[in-house]
């Protein structure tokens, strides 16, 4: 490294791509993707991809209990850098294990703390001394809870006092009116704009100095939409919840050609979670980054595929969300009791993945019944119920215990997914087996403890359609 620069990554927790207002962009300076893709729904598989650079559906982070993270990519940040996290969800917690290979690692539960301590220690970093900042601020994430209503009347001063946090209702929404519903889309508009003005006040400091690379990213949006039953996050891998925003802002140390390529690729090529650090890391000159699944932006191969997945939370098209290991967080008797009863069923956690590449998008559902419960006809009943209940209208497969849910998705003609293309019958799913990323695209078929997975066409070739 001939000059070492300052690394910040800004993570702004459940930030829609839609919901920064105003844009952060800068010309020659601060540049936005066009498309950057979460790798799940929610913060501890998201933000292991983050940090670590790896697929989800490679480090299985989904439970606290897993051993730390050993993030290759922090590891190589080099000793004379300050390593230092400031996070502001208790998810995140040192329990988390996303602490591994930092310095320092602060959880704070007020919303403007993790800001300050931020300030103070850019102003402080020394050349000698370089900082890799880790700031993340939980205020869009909570516009449910209390303190969102100051947001709200801070951005919607004409109209105070209308704020609606949803507060323990935030995952089904229910008995909310439809009137609290719109003031609860409000509420969470006004808290992202907070977040976001917090980010930007950062954001000046380092442009200030100008000898830091800084990203501001999100780790997954948030659902606002009632009627389509797509609320809060975790569970479904629409774009609602996996389009996230993504800015680097770059200091002008950085040749004009690099920047130009770095707009060019923003702009048209879509960025998945795991190349964000390598590509901050790489700009700000660390030599020797370790290879990860993701990769620099601008040098993704054609035709690359994205993968996103979750294996804790499933949402079902009444609104109630499955929480495998769930201790009942934000969850009534009554939804605790489903939530059992529907585990009782499962031999293991349910697996969503979605496949994207350009415009075309396939979100695969996996449920995988108990045997043994009653006759095979009994379980095979109890997985096509739960079928019925799933979002999207999937087309449904089985193959043993297995359900095998698809949905498939155009992109650039329906890009908010209300049109599954495999839904109308036809030959869609010979489409599907014979599209050239098929054998790409893979799925469990073994046990709980084993990994086996087969490809698509490999999978529908032993399935029944249901
Ligand atoms: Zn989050």
């Amino acid at each position: 490294m001939t000059r070492a620069t300052n690394v910040l990554v800004i993570v702004l927790d459940a930030l829609r791509e839609d919901a920064v207002e105003p844009s952060l962009e800068e010309p020659g300076r601060c540049f936005k993707a066009k498309s950057c893709i979460s790798a799940a729904p929610w913060t501890l598989p998201s933000c292991t991809s983050l940090i670590s650079g790896l697929d989800t559906t490679r480090h299985r982070h989904y439970w606290h209990s897993d051993a730390a993270v050993a993030s290759d990519l922090v590891r190589c940040v080099p000793a004379g850098y300050s390593k230092v996290g400031l996070v502001n969800n208790t998810v995140l917690l040192p329990a988390s294990g996303l602490n591994a290979g930092f310095d320092r690692w602060t959880h704070f539960d007020d919303h403007r703390q993790p800001f300050e301590r931020a300030a103070s220690l850019i102003r402080r970093a020394r050349r000698r001394k370089p900082l890799f900042l880790l700031l993340h601020s939980n205020i869009a994430h909570d516009y449910y809870r209390r303190g969102a209503d100051a947001y709200y009347d801070e951005a919607f001063p004409s109209a105070p006092g209308e704020a609606y946090m949803l507060g323990d209702k935030v995952i089904g929404w229910s008995g909310t009116t439809p009137e609290e519903r719109v003031a609860a889309a409000k509420t969470y508009r006004a808290s992202a704009m907070k977040a976001v003005a917090y980010a930007r006040e950062v954001l000046d400091l380092v442009r200030a100095r100008d000898d830091f690379v800084s990203v501001i990213v999100s780790d997954h949006g948030e659902g606002l939409d009632y009627d389509g039953a797509r609320i809060h996050h975790g569970g479904r891998l629409h774009d609602d919840l996996l389009r996230v925003p993504l800015y680097f802002d770059l200091p002008s140390t950085i040749p004009q050609s690099q920047r130009s390529d770095m707009a060019a690729a923003l702009a048209s090529t879509p960025v998945a979670m795991t190349d964000v650090l390598p590509t901050v890391l790489a700009l700000a000159g660390v030599a020797s980054i370790p290879s990860v699944d993701g990769c620099r932006i601008g040098t993704a191969p054609d035709g690359r595929l994205v993968v996103s997945e979750d294996r804790r939370y499933l949402y079902l098209n009444d609104r109630f969300r499955l929480n495998v290991k769930g201790r009942g967080k934000n969850m009534s008797r009554l939804d605790r009791e489903q939530n059992e009863l529907l585990l009782g069923q499962l031999a293991g956690p349910p697996i969503l993945r979605s496949y994207r590449s350009d415009a075309a998008k396939l979100i695969m559902t996996c449920l995988h019944s108990r045997s043994g419960t009653g006759t095979p006809s009994d379980d095979r009943r109890s997985l096509l119920k739960l079928g019925e209940r799933l979002l999207g209208s999937p087309v449904l497969f089985l193959r043993g215990n297995r359900m095998f849910a698809f949905e498939l998705y155009d992109l650039d003609g329906d890009p908010t997914e209300r049109h599954n293309l495999l839904a109308a019958g036809g030959d869609g799913v010979e489409a599907l087996r014979a599209s050239p990323w098929a054998t790409s695209v893979t799925m469990p078929i073994g046990d709980e403890t084993d990994d086996t997975e087969v490809d698509l066409p490999t999978m529908l070739e032993e399935a029944e359609r249901i």
